[in-house]
């Protein structure tokens, strides 16, 4: 079987020994030493194996390994990573450790469809699955017994390139196991745990692979083996099933596989929390259980509901999840079924309200909050949308009452800040400055770091960023069969000393990444300004089945591809972990133009300012709250227009004025300096004023204290 996980790793020297323990944990993914290392063993291999350990074991030369043994700076490497794994591993007074001592032995399940944990593990495609990702290193490091469960896609999340035309194409990848940092769970006899979930006609069996995520382990379920009849193996295929009877079975599979599995390997799970509506269906398994046990179905539904907490990500009402009630029927087994038949058919109303009711679907957004203790939104402006939104579940509250807080989202500050400003920390604050991360106090250091100090940092980070960008822009050309001319002029493109604005996300239209385009004439003043140019770097995936999204790509690219444009405004292909790090720390600025209120939270932006790079934002999701011109600028205000042209025309206007007689100025503004002191000082406001309020250390401590564990 090609999967099973042969440890088909080359002769490890002795000195070397542990390489194979730092490679197979995910805590690699937020460990500068241990990237140092695995770069230092192969710099070439580890950028050809996309920084996956595993890979780089598994094909170097072993002849570089005995040298490497051999060589001061690759052991002193070594040993420095060791240490730091050990201690993350073995710490024993930890956070929850401390605060939530009489907590010991309870354990939390987080549920996901995606988990965006490192690049070298493609089981994500965006936001949703970096926020699930940040989750559960957090937990690692705060001592919060946690456990991940998501699925394990045969087939990457594509890989976007980009035609001469500026269309999309999407090339998607089959995902080899055995060059993950996974493992096979297996029972004491070594047999693979395998657990079986009943739907109409059949059962479906489902494998367990693990990962070490520092001290949290993700399991990751998978029905491509032999055990399935093949129509059953692709379901775990790929993220996101467009087909709506495979959407289904994949959210059998992990909400309904994901208890039973747990079950299976005696892990005694207090509370499930369900990142989104996709794994909803385990509430349906838990209470099917408990029917099954004798309790009566109220009961079961309490039992459930107290042991239960959901978090909702998307104000868009297309973005949550609904099936025809009818395919439902078609798809569970009797057993699921008599859960929602019961009561003449009153259980359906679980994941109903009167519309749906009414149209015969049934809606897991609904399922979630029914059958959840407590339910939260991720920013404080997205609590309020979603409380009205979802308002109908609880018709007879006033809005107010509706019981949906906010927990904001945050970021995993050692996986996002690079690695030379958290030099700058290890100098100037503390050694061991990430054991302080939710502490405004330590942050406000900040202001004794020298300015030349930040800016020489921030220049070095944006020189090799820029270096990277022209390298890919110069790839793209070359592979569309560009001229000479062109390719060696991606050389040329962007300077190094010129205010960079970055725009990555997903193309969602919502997001108008094209919001900028909004006045050519006047973008091409600012692009084309010989004292004080401007230029712009964007990257981002349209989802395959959104034309409107790929439409608004190619407008872009073309635009980019424009005479006189094309070296001050690029778009870089294929977004993904890496290239969002590249970009959030070599910025000068990170620009954010959702349609207010449809930005739930966002977490790019949070992850630039954190280096330094300033935010321009709509006042929607987090900088709804954030918003300070100490550290950053708003476009527009808070108005919303229910003519979206009109609203486009005022939010893009506004854009231009600020970076004009704003950003642009603070920035050139030198007084004989190298750089601006006002920007330095706004660079370091960003740093010590949000890093704290952001990092997902506050954001776990409000999920333990308001969700898991509300009266301690
Ligand atoms: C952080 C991140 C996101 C989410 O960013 P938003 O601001 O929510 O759009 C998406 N994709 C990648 C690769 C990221 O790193």
């Amino acid at each position: 079987m090609p999967d099973s996980h042969t440890t088909t790793v080359p002769f490890i020297p002795a000195r070397l020994q542990r390489l194979r323990d730092l490679a197979d944990n995910l805590a690699f993914s937020w460990n500068d030493q241990t990237l140092g290392l695995f770069a230092a063993l192969d710099e070439r291999l580890w950028h050809i194996v996309n920084h996956n350990p595993v890979r780089l074991l598994m094909e170097i030369d072993p002849g570089r390994l005995m040298q490497a043994a051999e060589d001061e700076s690759v052991l002193s490497l070594y040993d420095a990573a060791v240490s730091r794994f050990d201690d993350e591993m073995g710490m024993e007074k930890t956070w929850f450790s401390q605060q939530y001592a009489h907590r010991k032995g309870h354990l939390i399940a987080y549920f996901s469809m995606e988990f965006g944990l490192h690049e070298s593990l493609p089981v994500y495609s965006g936001g949703l699955g970096i926020l699930a990702g940040d989750h559960l290193k957090t937990a690692s490091s705060m001592g919060i017994p946690m456990i991940g469960v998501g699925l394990l896609y045969r087939v990457s999340y594509f890989k976007q390139f980009i035609a001469s035309d500026g269309r999309q194409q999407a090339v998607y990848e089959g995902a080899e196991f055995s060059g993950l940092p996974l493992k096979l769970v297996t029972d004491e006899v070594r047999r693979p745990v395998v657990v079986r979930i009943p739907v109409q006609d059949r059962e479906i069996s489902v494998r367990v692979w693990k990962a070490e995520v520092g001290r949290v382990p993700l399991l990751l379920l998978d029905t491509d083996f032999p055990a399935n009849r093949a129509s059953d193996r692709i379901i775990t295929e790929r993220l996101y099933d467009a087909d709506r009877t495979y959407r289904l079975l994949q959210e059998l599979v992990l909400g309904v596989g994901g208890v039973r599995m747990l079950e299976a390997l005696d892990l005694p799970v207090s509370i499930y929390h369900l990142n989104e509506g996709h794994s909803a269906l385990l509430s349906i398994e838990r209470m099917q259980q408990l029917t099954a046990a004798g309790r009566k179905w109220e009961e079961a539904l309490s039992a459930v509901r107290e042991s239960t907490v959901f978090t909702t990500h998307t104000p868009v009402p297309a973005g949550n999840e609904v099936f025809e009630r009818e395919r439902m029927e078609r798809v569970l087994s009797a057993r699921h079924r008599g859960i929602l038949d019961h009561n003449g058919g009153s259980g359906w109303r679980l994941g109903q309200c009167a519309d749906e009711e009414e149209t015969g679907t049934f809606n897991l957004t609904i399922l979630a909050l029914r059958t959840s203790r407590k339910s939260n939104a991720v920013s404080v402006l997205h609590g309020d949308v979603s409380r009205r939104m979802w308002q109908r579940v609880w018709p007879d509250l006033p809005l107010e009452n509706v019981p949906m807080d906010a927990v904001t989202n945050g970021v995993h500050a050692p996986t996002w800040i690079h690695p030379s400003f958290k030099g700058v920390f290890r100098r100037y604050l503390e050694e061991s400055w990430h054991q302080h991360l939710d502490d405004p106090e330590f942050w406000s250091r900040m202001d004794a770091v020298p300015d030349e100090t930040i800016w020489s940092v921030h220049r070095e980070i944006k020189k090799s960023m820029l270096r990277e960008v022209r390298r890919r822009v110069a790839a793209l050309r070359d592979r569309n069969g560009e001229d000479a001319a062109a390719v060696c002029g991606a050389a040329g493109i962007l300077g190094d000393d010129v205010l960079t604005i970055g725009f990555a996300r997903r193309f969602a239209p919502y997001k108008r990444a094209t919001l900028l385009l909004h006045d050519p004439e006047r973008l091409k003043r600012l692009l084309g300004n010989e004292d004080r140019p401007v230029q712009f770097i964007f990257a981002g995936k349209a989802h395959p089945a959104d034309s409107d999204g790929k439409q608004i790509l190619r407008y872009l690219y073309e635009f980019s591809r424009d005479a006189g444009i094309a070296d001050r405004l690029v778009f870089v292909e294929n977004y993904d972990m890496a290239l969002s790090r590249l970009l959030i720390a070599g910025c000068d600025c990170w620009l954010n133009t959702p349609r207010r209120p449809y930005e739930a939270s966002g977490t790019s932006g949070m992850k630039a300012a954190m280096n330094g790079c300033l935010n321009i934002s709509i006042k929607d999701g987090w900088w709804a709250e954030a918003s300070d011109t100490a550290y950053g600028w708003t476009i527009g205000d808070d108005t919303q227009d229910p003519d979206h042209g009109r609203q486009d025309e005022r939010d893009s206007g506004a854009l231009y004025a600020l970076l004009e007689s704003e950003v642009i100025p603070a920035y050139y503004q030198r007084n004989g300096s190298p750089w601006s002191s006002r920007w330095v000082d706004m660079m370091k406001r960003s740093i010590s004023a949000l890093t704290p309020r952001f990092s997902t250390v506050r954001m776990l401590r409000e999920y333990v204290g308001t969700c898991y564990f509300p009266n301690r």
